[in-house]
């Protein structure tokens, strides 16, 4: 790999959340409500109760709402850009279930007020309510596979059983198709607009854009162990391609081509390697499931499938010259990226580093860190902290906690920014610490390797 120039933020980073990032919140707020008033607007008299309508206005936008889901999860570079990807799958999880309780309470309320108990009860309805009724119990049984998912399922095998979504959709069309408000024509243009939109980021997602990376033909070209468990892959373009540009701390979407285990299988890795390097970029990944078990018996030349980057965890995008990092295992790895982009461009930033680690020999870059410390610039002051040292470990042990923030990131705590990457344990309870500590929510960045 060769080293390149200065990295220059990308035109798109601005500082905070781009403006879009507003515009595409009310676009939203507005698509999900619009078809109350639309039924509201062209219909204002109606001659069924208030719970009735109700009820009507529950599964209009509980649907709109899975509509958008589907956008929500195509991994469209404006929506990752404005709010980060791990942010958009946290809001489509909880949007996810607000669609589920509105198309529960849809039958409900319509049955609890004029249609009467029967719509629920009675074998001989209309074909288009039995539809609605199959769509929801498919919604349910997507609920609970979403529960179980790492339980019962295979995370791959959840996410195939996602798709089903689609046909629910195909029955909610035929379900409403002649009802009254959806075959207004503002109505429809909104409807099937939204559902159209849907459908089509679904299939560039799914297939056009996956089909697209893979015949760009990436490759790993060199994969180092860099401790008992962790693996470094390298992975190159296509002779003549660059690699795209990206900030240090994103991640992509990796997939591997090697033998019939797990091929075309796409796992999220932080890009572990500095933009200031031209040529390949790396991910440092660790042994922790059966995909990633397997990473260290990637050949050299192996076809790999790159999609990204994504995700807002880099220091370029919440800007301080006076940074304070707490890895925890292979969280390091966004922070490795930072460290090294930095180095590169000699940026004059002072970087304090609390690196937590089981034992001595789970620890990763732990040379390279040191070349850094010991550097001119950043200045970085780098901390170990072991939580089971063999004997003779002579640095820090134990957990990151309030004593080893105080004396190790010390000073004004309210003019340092804080980046967070590891175990959601110890995030959770970093977090915590620090907001005790008074530090402000806004100056915490996090990163959680789980989408
Ligand atoms: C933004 C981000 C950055 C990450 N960076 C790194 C890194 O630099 N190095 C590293 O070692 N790990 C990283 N991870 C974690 C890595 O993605 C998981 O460890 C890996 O996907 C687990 O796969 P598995 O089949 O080996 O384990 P499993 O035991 O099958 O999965 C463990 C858990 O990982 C999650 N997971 C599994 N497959 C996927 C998938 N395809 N997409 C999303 N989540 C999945 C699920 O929550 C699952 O329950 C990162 C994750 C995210 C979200």
């Amino acid at each position: 790999m060769a080293q390149g120039s200065a990295v220059a933020k990308p035109r798109w980073a601005g500082n905070g959340m781009p403006a879009g990032g507003v515009a595409l919140i009310v676009i939203y707020a507005a698509l999900v409500v619009s078809p109350l008033f639309i039924a509201a607007a062209f219909r204002p008299v109606s001659s069924h109760s208030f719970a009735f309508e109700m009820g009507k206005g529950a599964g209009l936008a509980g649907t709109m709402i899975l509509v958008l889901n589907l956008v929500l999860a195509a991994r469209l570079r404006w929506i990752d850009r404005a709010f980060g990807l791990d942010l958009v799958m946290r809001f489509h999880r909880a949007m996810a279930i607000v669609g589920v309780v509105l198309l529960t309470l849809h039958p409900l309320l319509m049955a609890a007020s004029d249609a009467g108990w029967e719509l629920l009860t009675s074998r001989s309805l209309p074909w288009w309510i039995t539809l609605g009724k199959v769509a929801l119990l498919l919604l349910w049984a997507q609920g609970i596979t979403s529960i179980l998912q790492g339980r019962l399922f295979r995370y791959e095998v959840w996410r195939m059983l996602h798709n089903v979504l689609l046909v629910m959709l195909a029955l909610v069309v035929l379900h409403t198709f002649a009802r009254k408000d959806i075959k207004l024509p503002v109505m429809q243009v909104v409807w099937y607009g939204a559902m159209g939109l849907a459908v089509l980021a679904w299939v560039m997602h799914k297939l056009v854009w996956p089909r697209k990376d893979r015949a760009r033909g990436w490759r790993v070209t060199s994969v180092k162990q860099e401790t008992h468990n962790v693996f470094t892959l390298e992975l190159s373009p296509p002779n003549g391609t660059r690699v795209p540009e990206y900030l240090p701390g994103q991640f992509h979407f990796l997939s591997l081509y090697r033998d019939d285990r797990y091929n075309g299988e796409e796992h999220p890795f932080t890009i572990s390697s500095s933009p200031t390097t031209e040529g390949a970029l790396t991910s440092t990944i660790k042994a922790s499931g059966d995909f990633t078990a397997t990473v260290g018996e990637t050949m050299e030349g192996a076809q790999a499938r790159v999609q990204g980057p994504f995700g807002r965890f880099s220091y370029l995008l919440a800007p301080s010259d006076d940074l304070v990092m707490i890895a925890g295992g292979i969280g390091i790895t966004p922070f490795m990226s930072m460290l090294r982009q930095m180095r590169d461009t000699s940026a004059d930033l002072s970087v304090t580093l609390l690196y937590a680690n089981r034992t001595e020999e789970d620890i990763a870059f732990r040379e390279e860190l040191e070349q850094i410390a010991t550097g001119e610039l950043p200045r970085l002051a780098l901390t170990h902290v072991l939580s089971e040292p063999a004997e003779g470990w002579e640095g820090e042990v134990g957990l990151v906690n309030r004593d080893k923030i105080h004396r190790f990131v010390g000073g004004d705590l309210s003019e340092k920014t804080f980046f967070v990457c590891g175990p959601p344990m110890m995030m959770n309870s970093v977090v915590r610490k620090l907001r005790k500590l008074g530090v402000r929510a806004g100056q915490i960045h996090t990163e959680r390797f789980a989408l």
